[in-house]
């Protein structure tokens, strides 16, 4: 193998983290800066511990370490984990905390990595600091350092360990990597780590991260203790009304005095009343924060702070968040823009573990601030800009429902977790949920995600039991690569359901290529939802009749509807809205036509859709819906009563259970209030919607998400020979000379290619005639010779293409036509081999905002545009993502062998999917990437033009366990 010295990439730069326990810690290169405080870490440690890192005992080890590590060597990777300042509230309070500046970082890890013998293979040691265990340092330590090491070509970890040292075992065994332990031998123990990321290796980190997010939530969401800064003695202003929610929400429990001592009724959380608790005195609850204490009475703190009252509203105030009596959790910050830098920080000496920034208009250096001092503190962050946070807990000790928005009307407590970009329509959305008697378990307005995004909260509502359903409204996602992945976990147990906001049909990016232009449509963003499991709607309207549907009935196990009306053509319409919304209007067998016939008399027409005609009686409606739901015939049945009926229908229904085991859902046929339910007297509820096409939508989508459920999960292919740390090679050095990336110039895009495994036609970039005609000279028949310039995007289109060019006397013509052609503007020209005749195909990758890389396919050539239809997929791309796109029906048809001509070898187009899709998650900076044609032979396939685009970006793993 080649080897390459290890140097520093952009891997490896400062990024924070999330522990276990939702703590954050900052993970970074060691470097001569960090001398003395690796003397400290390593002076600290145990002499147990001592032995376990160096095999010996004494403290020379130690300090030979912490030379060894803080010196720049090539062959060494030397990560930190340093603790940020919020770490140790649980235990220090405000004092410790404040103090800590002066002293400098503290390292709570280490891990190094040395190369072996200029091989792929890295010996591996571990520290982690005293009294710092049983949290994860090992293992996100781990995470990064094989993250690093990937990057400069290391494929193996060894380690070598004493037998007796059971944590080194626990954090390798528990990585997730494929390993081995090898012999012992006088005492210690030989373990072979391999550092490929396999979907196994890629589901165990998912894991925790999911873990770890959730834990950074919980100051967010079950906060012990609230801080509402800024809260004005006057009613009036965001922060008092936010204070006087969490009064009314019944929160403020500490305070005796409280005038309102009471929860809203509205509330119905079935968490223990916190006002209610006997032992509500400040000072009998010195030690609140202490989880491990049995049960005390659970009581949660409301303060104020306003530097001009000593309460406000009943609720303690403080002057300045310094002389906030005890620890915080949560502080709610409702400051001109000016002043919230500031009073984050104060916030972060103080120990409080999460803010929520209403403030709007926060300008974008005030929001960068205030994500650092969050991070540097260890909080988690929501907003500016945002309407606030409410949540209703789950029922457990510490459990408080409170409302920290500036909502006219309280969220009320159910069983869905929401998430909503903007204000307006988080409380558009509450309220039709509201009108329904559905609530939140806990509602976020996101506004302008400076840190907490709507991946952070998948994360906790997949954790949450109090959460059902989540709902989400969005423009963006704060890591796109990690949305589709983030969706897919969640949606396997819970509805994830989505509104997208400001998307446009037509997309206003600039097209630079034809995957740029084709993937932005509606449809096929559709098609990108679904495939990750998430329910994609158009408006909160048709969000809410989703949810109510999805809350109240069961899932359909496949697309058969039947509709049974009694009222003459809105049954007909109906069924062409289910027949819209991808259901089928399923034929019934003759005993079931009977069997209505019988029910509704000879006057009915008892074909799907059934028409009981205006003279049925309820209580024949009734028993012909029953036998159409028992019937197994169809998966889902609508029910459109005329007015009257549906009086009767209520009233009939309400004595029973459900008819039967398919989903049911009724339209009013008089238009008149919106959605509500029908309740029956078991307590089963029916969603009434106010038309035909919401109800078959919701339906629709229903069969979509049950369909996606019960399908096959696909599996991410194997795929050997991958080069990707040449391959970052490739984009830095292009990165270093055009920091504002651009595209690839042909020669790179092919050598990015072939690190991928994906065959070119061989080509060289000529700058001049002569090294065109010596090119062409080496390669057995006729050549391409295409115009290059870094702009020009459809090189046919200006004629720019020349094919067929046999021996030195056509070239020299070729180049010369060229260069007359195109003058000053053509800056070299490609000789190209030419591809065998084949298929021509299109495979590209494109960055979405919200979905991260996407892989589109299609029919390829010169009249893309025209020939259009094609497909996209999320990445990773699994192998059955890569049936769905093989599938494309005109592609599907060309590779089968069309009208006589041969087709193709469709297994080498798939592998060249995969590989791309490949490319485009590992190579993050790779913002476009686009062949076209891919021509397809029997034989494989070949890349014959190709176009790349790279950006520069934060480089980092997609998958590695990192705050943004
Ligand atoms: P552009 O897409 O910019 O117009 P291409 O490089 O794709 O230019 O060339 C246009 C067409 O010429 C291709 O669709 C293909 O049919 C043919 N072609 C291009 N390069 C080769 C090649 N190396 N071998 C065979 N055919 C080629
Ligand atoms: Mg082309």
């Amino acid at each position: 193998m080649t080897v390459t010295p290890l140097r520093p990439t952009n891997r490896g730069t400062s990024v924070h983290a999330l522990l276990a326990d939702g703590t954050t810690v900052l993970i970074r290169p060691a470097g001569p800066r960090d001398l003395d405080a690796l003397r400290t870490l390593f002076a600290g440690l145990s002499p147990e511990s001592a032995r376990m890192r160096f095999f010996a005992s004494g403290s020379g080890p130690g300090q030979a370490a912490a030379q060894r590590l803080s010196r720049p060597d090539p062959d060494r990777i030397a990560l930190l984990a340093i603790a940020c300042r919020g770490m140790d509230d649980e235990a220090g309070g405000s004092e410790a905390a404040g103090e800590s500046e002066a002293a400098g970082e503290e390292i709570i890890g280490e891990a190094e990595a040395w190369r072996l013998n200029n091989s792929d293979t890295a010996e591996v040691g571990f520290t982690v600091a005293e009294g710092r265990r049983g949290r994860g340092v090992g293992t996100l330590l781990l995470e990064h350092l094989a993250d690093a090491a990937r990057a400069q070509g290391i494929r193996r970890f060894v380690a070598e360990t004493l037998s007796d040292n059971v944590a080194m075992k626990r954090v390798i065994a528990s990585a997730g990597l494929k390993h081995a332990t090898g012999y012992e031998h006088s005492g210690t123990v030989f373990h072979d780590i391999d550092l490929d990321e396999d979907d196994a290796y890629l589901d165990v980190l998912a894991d925790r991260e999911f873990r770890a997010s959730a834990a950074s939530l919980e100051p967010l969401f079950r906060p012990r203790s609230i801080a509402v800064i800024g809260a004005g003695r006057q009613i009036g202003g965001v922060g008092r009304a936010i204070l006087d929610h969490l009064i009314e929400s019944g929160f403020d429990s500490n305070t005796e005095s409280s005038p309102s001592a009471s929860p809203t009724a509205n509330t119905g959380s079935d968490s223990p009343s916190p006002s209610s608790s006997p032992n509500t005195s400040t000072k009998a609850n010195q030690d609140s924060h202490s989880k491990a204490e049995p049960t005390p009475a659970p009581t949660h703190h409301l303060y104020a702070v306003n530097p001009a009252a000593d309460a406000i509203a009943g609720v303690p105030c403080a002057r300045s968040i310094a002389a906030l009596p005890r620890p915080v959790d949560l502080a709610v910050l409702a400051l001109p823009a000016d002043a919230l830098v500031g009073a984050a920080i104060a916030c972060g000496r103080h120990g409080v573990r999460a803010l929520v920034v209403v403030t709007s208009a926060v300008p974008a250096a005030t929001s960068a601030a205030l994500k650092a001092v969050s991070r540097r503190y260890g909080m988690r962050l929501v907003g500016p800009n945002c309407l606030g946070v409410a949540a209703f807990g789950d029922g457990g000790a510490f459990d408080a429902a409170f409302d920290a928005t500036f909502a006219a009307h309280a969220p009320r407590a159910g069983a869905v977790g929401i998430a909503v970009q903007s204000g307006g329509v988080g409380i558009a959305v509450l309220e039709r949920l509201a009108a329904l008697g559905m609530g939140a378990s806990s509602f976020v307005s996101l506004g302008d995600k400076a840190d907490v995004s709507g991946n952070d909260l998948l994360a906790w509502w997949a954790a949450d039991a109090g959460t059902r359903m989540v709902l989400l409204h969005l423009e963006s996602f704060g890591n796109p690569r990690k949305f589709a992945r983030y969706a897919r976990r969640v949606a396997r147990t819970k509805p994830v359901l989505i509104v997208e906001a400001g998307r446009s049909e037509a997309g206003s990016r600039a097209a630079a290529s034809h995957t740029a232009a084709a993937v932005t449509p509606a449809v096929t963003r559709r098609a990108l939802f679904r495939q990750a499991g998430v329910i994609a709607t158009r408006s909160t309207g048709e969000l809410v009749e989703t949810a109510a549907l999805l809350d109240a009935q069961p899932l359909p196990a496949g697309r058969r509807v039947a509709v049974v009306s009694n009222a003459g053509g809105v049954g007909v319409l109906a069924a062409d809205a289910c027949v819209e919304a991808g259901l089928t209007v399923a034929e019934f067998g003759d005993g079931l036509r009977q069997r209505l016939q019988a029910l509704l008399g000879p006057g009915a027409a008892v074909a799907n859709p059934v028409d009981a005609g205006a003279g049925a009686g309820a209580d024949a409606l009734r028993e012909a819906v029953a036998a159409v739901c028992a019937s197994g015939e169809v998966d889902a049945v609508l029910v459109l009563p005329v007015p009257t009926a549906l009086a009767d229908l209520r009233s009939t229904l309400a004595d029973g259970p459900l008819p039967g085991p398919v989903p049911l859902a009724l339209v009013r046929v008089d238009q008149g209030i919106g959605l509500d339910f029908l309740t029956t007297g078991a307590g089963e509820r029916i969603p009434v919607y106010a038309g035909a096409p919401g109800a078959a939508r919701a339906l629709g989508h229903a069969a979509d998400y049950a369909e996606w459920l019960r399908g096959p999960r696909g599996r991410t292919p194997r795929l050997p020979g991958i080069r990707s740390d040449d391959a970052a090679r490739i984009v830095s050095r292009y990165l270093d000379a055009h920091p504002d990336g651009g595209w690839l110039p042909p020669d790179r895009a092919a050598d990015l290619l072939a690190c991928y495994g994906i065959a070119c036609a061989r080509l060289v970039l000529a700058r001049n005639e002569h090294t065109a005609v010596a090119a062409a000279g080496v390669w057995d028949g006729p050549v391409v010779l295409k115009a290059y310039w870094p702009e020009l995007v459809h090189k046919s289109d200006v004629d720019g293409v020349l094919l067929g060019l046999s021996g030195e006397a056509d070239v020299r013509a070729g180049w010369r036509l060229l260069t007359r052609r195109f003058g000053d503007r053509l800056a070299g020209v490609v000789v190209q081999e030419t591809a065998n005749k084949g298929v021509e195909l299109l495979v590209g990758v494109d960055s979405d905002p919200v979905f991260g890389p996407l892989v589109g396919f299609g029919v390829g050539g010169t009249d893309t545009e025209l020939i259009g239809g094609h497909r996209f997929a999320l990445t990773p791309l699994t192998d059955l993502d890569a049936d769905r796109l093989l599938a494309e029906p005109r592609a599907a048809r060309l590779l089968a062998g069309y009208r006589g001509r041969p087709g193709a070898d469709a297994g080498a187009v798939r592998e060249v999917l995969a590989r791309l899709a490949r490319l485009a998650a590992e190579q993050p900076c790779v913002a476009e990437a686009e062949i076209n044609p891919l021509i397809a032979t029997p034989e494989g396939a070949v890349a014959a033009d190709f176009r790349i685009r790279v950006e520069p970006r934060a480089a980092h793993d997609p998958y590695l366990r990192r705050l943004r």
